[in-house]
């Protein structure tokens, strides 16, 4: 749905070569994925350009939100659900951490409200811990990941493995990942950063899970040009872009 950093690509004001590209490939709304199994939608992260991710896949009906974490470029779109709740006339389950609901409770205050509105967000919340859960009968398995300090969950569905926002991943959940075909792993630059992978960084971890495909994402304007960076990865990886399908 998304796969650029928090300020998105192109950066307002900048006149880089990323942000003036005409590539489609170097526009990257906040990062984001729909994952679609038996039938069922789920959306891992609801940042500031959910609204225009919906519209943009022409998503029908929504089962589920899961949150990584709750920095705003992975929440700040958590109004728009109310379009789901209005057309479709149901809430929408919302999956994350106790501190994670914790955040939106204070951030989204009126949605959670006595006096609430009518015409608010209708959300169901479901607390996650680190054990494997359901949603429809599709299992996910949580695996938390260090962003500098802040605990931020991955999800592995199956044998496909999503991590956003990363900057260390302790052996424990490294060994819940192995044996994925497809990794999404973030990258954010090519320099060192104290709470994202560098490209080189994401890389070295990608070689020693060894999957058959990965892809980088959370991708910043540093990163460089789409089609110029691709040439120069390992084969089996390749930078993520806005509207990538996959069919696992
Ligand atoms: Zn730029
Ligand atoms: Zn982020």
């Amino acid at each position: 749905m998304g796969t650029g950093t928090s300020t998105g690509v192109p950066v307002i004001t900048c006149d880089c070569p990323v942000c003036l590209s005409p590539d489609l490939h170097d526009k990257r709304l906040r990062t984001s994925i729909m994952i679609e199994v038996n039938g069922y939608t789920f959306v891992i992260d609801c940042g500031p350009d959910f609204r225009i991710q919906m519209l943009r896949e022409q998503v029908m009906n929504l089962h589920a939100i899961l949150l990584t974490h709750e920095h705003r470029d992975h929440i700040a779109g958590l109004d728009d659900i109310r379009a789901f709740n209005y057309v479709l006339n149901k809430r929408i389950d919302i999956y994350g951490t106790k501190r994670v609901i914790d955040s939106i409770q204070n951030d989204y205050s009126y949605i959670f409200s006595e006096t609430r509105y009518f015409g608010a967000p209708q959300l169901n919340i479901h607390l996650i811990e680190e054990d494997p859960f359901a949603i429809n009968g599709v299992e996910f398995i949580p695996i938390k990941v260090c962003h500098d300090k802040l605990p931020v969950t991955g999800f592995r569905i199956g044998d496909f493995s999503y991590i956003t926002d990363a900057s260390f991943i302790p052996e424990t959940e490294l060994n819940k990942i192995r044996g994925s075909r497809v990794i999404v792993l973030n990258a954010l630059r090519n320099s060192k950063h104290v709470s994202h992978f560098s490209v080189s960084e994401a890389v070295a971890i990608l070689q020693d899970l060894n999957p058959e495909y990965a892809y980088l994402t959370h991708l910043s304007h540093f990163v460089g040009l789409h089609e110029e960076v691709n040439k120069k990865l390992p084969d089996f990886i390749r930078l993520a872009y806005d509207g990538l399908v996959l069919t696992i």
